[in-house]
């Protein structure tokens, strides 16, 4: 699995090279969550993954499109955020272990079981994305205590890595927003929009499924709380959900179950920044 350290790892090998670097903010273990900027412009997407912590292998495609980028850089900012959970992915890779005097609370939290592999939840058990200021707790699978999903936290950002997801992205104004999540080969784009902002934002979700060969999924099949959700309501921007990796697979997933994904569309965020500016919508 792609691993919290590989990620420090590529982050660094990239600063190196002068790509734009640094932290939108830290995990409630304090935890750096690092961002990578490839690429220049007058317009900016934004990239996120591995918000929830089985999803490992969304980090992994979404690191795979930073090196393709910055091969060659395109006149488009590409912010990746590759692991917005830090402390779910070293739950998943190292297990409660690696929380020292909380493991135990963590154990109970995940029914005793010593394997983590297919925890979503950050390490309070909060599923982060269902944590946003969108229609918060009013989602179909919400649930009310901790664990390893749907647990929507004590109040709207009440983690810190929601509340560093959110102003980072206030911060740098995207044009766009992807979240990439497995699995399922499906793109969810709605969240109350109408009118013209519904025509925009499904004209991109639909040039994102020619793109993918994935399938558009219309409505919001009783999503609350997401980055995406947020992303629409407050930013009024368009904002895709992005589940990878067919449905072939079973989770925990395994690295090989992205490799076909990325060879679809390993330039994803710029061909979708491009088609924005092509049709007159930034
Ligand atoms: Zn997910």
């Amino acid at each position: 699995m792609y691993t919290y350290g590989e990620l420090l790892d590529d982050v660094n090998y990239l600063s190196r090279y002068g790509v734009e670097t640094g932290a939108i903010g830290s995990s409630a273990y304090g935890r750096i969550i690092p961002y990578v900027k490839i690429g220049a412009g007058k317009h900016s997407v934004m990239v996120t993954a591995a918000i929830h912590a089985r999803e490992h292998v969304s980090a992994l495609f979404a690191v795979r499109q930073m090196y393709k980028l910055f091969a060659a850089p395109p006149e488009c900012g590409v912010y990746f955020v590759p692991i917005v959970n830090p402390d779910g992915n070293v739950l998943v890779s190292e297990g409660a272990a690696a929380f020292g005097s909380d493991s135990d609370r963590l154990l109970a939290l995940n029914g005793g079981n010593e394997d983590f592999s297919l925890w979503k939840a950050n390490a309070a058990g909060v599923d982060l994305n269902v944590n946003f200021n969108a229609r918060w707790g009013e989602g179909a699978q919400n649930v009310r205590t901790a664990g390893s999903e749907n647990y929507i936290g004590a109040k709207p950002f009440s983690e810190p890595e929601t509340v560093a997801l959110a102003e980072f992205t206030r911060k740098i104004k995207p044009v766009l927003t992807l979240s990439y999540h497995a699995k399922g080969r499906e793109i969810y784009y709605e969240f109350g929009q109408s009118g013209e902002r519904l025509r925009r934002d499904r004209a991109v979700a639909e040039y994102a499924a020619s793109l993918t060969g994935y399938r558009l999924i219309e409505g919001t099949r009783g999503s609350a709380g997401g980055y995406k959700d947020w992303c629409v309501q407050e930013l009024k921007i368009p904002s895709l959900t992005i589940e990878l990796v067919s449905d072939n697979f079973s989770h925990p997933l395994p690295d090989e179950s992205i490799y076909e994904d990325f060879a679809r569309a390993p330039l994803l965020p710029v061909q979708l920044c491009d088609f924005m500016k092509e049709n007159g919508y930034v």
